[in-house]
């Protein structure tokens, strides 16, 4: 039988596509740091599993190592092919980006995309670089290679930059984003331009940087809505229109997860993560390449 839970809502990126607001990531906990050329079988079960359950927005990157597990994941699950929404990003090949993306494709055993990403902006050491890599991916999209695409990392001067000689803008930033860690000023020039905001690291107050000023609140309102903090955390970005990008190894804690679309924060209650968020700032990811910012 069918696997029973409301469904993930969507979002409509610029482009027209749209996308489950909730991805499984294989990435963090699946790194894999080495030269990667053994595959990660554990990984394509918990991929196996994420898609059982529903989870039909996927996040990968040629970084991470994890693109050939990626594929076979899809592949094994015999999932339609439209009925899936799968990231890769580009870091080492951003020279070369219409290399990279062949690349990935052929790791991930498919013809295409939904989004590709750059990565993030550390690896250009000039504007015109940035600038020359965004034409690169303009292209990807026009070969029909990515669907949508997007960037990744990316602050206001970097977004500036590449809009600059954009023909076709961003989609996506996806950013590390969550109470400690909430970008105003990046989500405000996000909704003026249009660009939909994914969050990685969204479970990070509770994973890495508890305790602290949001924990009794999260515990009252997980116990209002009858889901595990986890779930707040994921509401709280799918309530403010940021898509959350998680992951687990474990059945239980994907499955419970899903129960993000059975409730609605008010805005009382995002308000007041927002305020208690404010009293702590925390990254976990790239400090040392964000430091001056
Ligand atoms: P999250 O903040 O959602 O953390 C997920 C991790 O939290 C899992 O490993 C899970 O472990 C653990 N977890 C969940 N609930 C609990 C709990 N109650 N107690 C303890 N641990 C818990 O996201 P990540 O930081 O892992 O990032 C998710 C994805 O985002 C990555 O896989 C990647 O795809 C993407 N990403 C993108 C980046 C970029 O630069 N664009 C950078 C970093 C990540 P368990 O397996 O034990 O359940």
């Amino acid at each position: 039988m069918a696997h029973i839970h409301t469904p993930i809502p969507s979002l409509k990126l610029n482009d027209g596509a749209s996308v489950p607001m909730l991805a499984y990531g294989t990435g963090t906990a699946w790194f894999k740091s080495g030269e990667g050329s053994e595959i990660d079988k554990t990984l394509i079960d918990s991929i196996k599993t994420a898609i059982k359950l529903e989870y039909y927005h996927l996040d990968g990157a040629e970084v991470y190592k994890t693109e050939p597990e990626l594929g076979s994941a899809i592949k094994e699950s015999g999932i339609a092919r439209d009925k899936l929404f799968v990231t890769t990003k580009v870091m080492f090949g951003v020279s070369d980006i219409a290399k990279a993306i062949k690349t990935s494709l052929e790791k991930l055993q498919l013809d295409y995309v939904d989004l590709y990403l750059i990565h993030a902006p550390f690896f250009f050491k000039s504007d015109e670089e940035m600038q020359k890599a965004w034409a690169a991916m303009e292209q990807v999209k026009v070969d029909g290679l990515a669907k949508t695409i997007g960037v990744s990392n990316y602050l206001p001067k970097h977004l500036e930059t590449t809009l600059k000689t954009a023909k076709i803008p961003p989609a996506v930033n996806q950013i590390e984003f969550h109470p400690y860690l909430q970008h105003k000023d990046l989500l405000d020039f996000h909704k003026k331009h249009n660009i939909a905001t994914f969050a990685y690291g969204p479970l990070t107050a509770l994973t890495k940087a508890a305790p602290g000023p949001v924990d009794d609140y999260i515990a009252a309102l997980s116990t209002k809505y009858a889901v595990n903090p986890a779930e707040i955390f994921l509401r709280w970005c799918i309530d403010q229109d940021v898509v959350p990008v998680t992951t687990s190894g474990k059945e239980q804690r994907l499955s419970d997860y899903l129960r993000c679309a059975t409730f609605k924060l008010t805005p009382k209650e995002i308000q007041e993560i927002n305020d208690l968020g404010d009293q702590k700032h925390y990254r976990a990811f790239f400090k040392d390449k964000f430091a001056a910012d």
